[in-house]
């Protein structure tokens, strides 16, 4: 059966993954190698030196480019590291469009790391289509989308964006780390590259830090792949076969995260002590039309802002709730949550968090897989500790 026929809820099983040749083995086993025997100077069997290839992370990368619908993966040890190796395939002189709402991490590296090697960055509200135009110019080499946002929730029209980029041969990258291949296949949509931090959904147990890219043009995974080789950000066969393990369930469990995302953001929405909800799903969410259009379902983030709108307020919040852990990251089976203003986006000064909607209030929910009566109790007595 062609991969391309199959539904995700089979590919995470099956795409990719062989028993093992020699034993049986129906789980791809932990290839905790440092190098392979040659036979003769030259004669192994593929694999030499395990920076290069590993037989665990060849099957975790044929697995992830299959739920992508592309034709190739390749796992870095860090969300970052993926990140990195992208940027790598500029030159001094290039520009990048990006937009302004980029995860923290993204915004750094672009900035700190690369903008001194002499790589220009333009951030816009890539939510709106005419100002990505005005913004892409023929050094326009690249264009660097992260559609749901952090933490505001908001949607880019990945195909609008995809062919402004592709109109200038500028390639196109999309993180997809909010919405995993079961919400969304960027790939479909026009990017010549997909990016993940698999540390979030792809993984979703909290256990790996790990980073993805796949893409369909060989041209750009021979150079990626050098640049993985030669920079050296691999993952280790311990965490590819933890996240091979997590794969097996995304389906079921993204399935949960966007029902129990779902009639959490509506019990928000009617709250007493709740101001804004920002989540995908409602229908006078700013671009909800593409959100449908784009995605198969809204996803399990969340963020709100309370009535009162003071950090003190957020913090009683905060300090309530005991299943919803206050951690950064997201996209595990547990429930988190988080505080933008004096975490993720601490570094960002208050006028321009304020201007850019980025509330002293606002809380983000990373939503669970957890009974839902148990996580609404937990936010019920939790808005019940605000006092203002
Ligand atoms: C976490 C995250 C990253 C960075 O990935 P790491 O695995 O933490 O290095 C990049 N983009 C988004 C949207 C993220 O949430």
């Amino acid at each position: 059966m062609e991969l391309s026929t199959q539904h995700i809820e089979t590919l995470v099983l099956h795409a990719g993954i062989e028993p093992d040749p020699s034993t049986g083995a129906i789980m791809t086993p932990i290839f905790q190698t440092s190098t392979y025997v040659q036979a003769a100077p030259g004669d192994h069997k593929g694999y030499e030196y395990a920076r290069t290839q590993n037989p665990t992370r060849d099957v975790l990368q044929k697995n992830l480019a299959a739920l992508e619908g592309m034709d190739h993966g390749l796992c870095f040890s860090t969300g970052m590291g993926a990140i990195d190796a992208c940027v790598k395939l500029l030159q001094p002189g290039d520009e990048v469009v990006s937009t302004n709402d980029l995860y923290g991490g993204t915004y750094r590296i672009f900035t700190k790391i690369f903008q001194p090697y002499g790589i220009k960055f333009n951030f816009v509200d890539m939510s709106d289509l005419s100002a990505v135009q005005s913004a892409i110019t023929s050094r326009t080499k690249m264009v660097w989308i992260e559609t749901p946002t952090n933490p505001l929730l908001r949607i880019i029209d990945i195909q609008s964006v995809a062919q402004l980029g592709k109109s200038v041969g500028a390639t196109v990258i999309v993180d997809n780390t909010f919405s995993s291949p079961y919400l969304q296949q960027p790939g479909k949509l026009g990017a010549d590259i997909v990016m993940h931090s698999a540390t979030k959904y792809l993984n979703g147990h909290s256990d790996v830090v790990m980073g993805v890219l796949c893409t369909s043009s060989q041209e750009l995974r021979d150079r990626l792949a050098f640049i993985q080789n030669s920079c050296g950000a691999t993952p280790g066969p311990m965490d590819c076969f933890l996240v091979l393990r997590g794969l097996k369930t995304l389906h079921v469990r993204m399935q949960r995260h966007c029902e129990n995302g779902k009639v959490i953001a509506h019990w928000l929405k009617s709250h007493p002590k709740v101001g804004q909800v920002y989540w995908p799903g409602f229908e006078d969410h700013f671009n909800h039309e593409v959100a449908k259009k784009q995605m198969n379902d809204f996803g399990g983030m969340i963020s709100f802002t309370l009535k009162s709108n003071s950090v003190e307020s957020a913090m009683q919040f905060l300090k309530s709730t005991q299943l919803f852990s206050l951690a950064e990251s997201l996209g595990g089976v547990e429930s988190l949550v988080g505080h933008p203003a004096t975490m993720t986006h601490a570094s960002i000064p208050k006028e321009e968090r304020e201007a850019n909607g980025l509330k002293d209030s606002l809380i983000r929910l990373s939503v669970g897989i957890e009974h839902i009566d148990d996580l609404i109790a937990d936010l019920e007595q939790a808005l019940s500790a605000v006092t203002e």
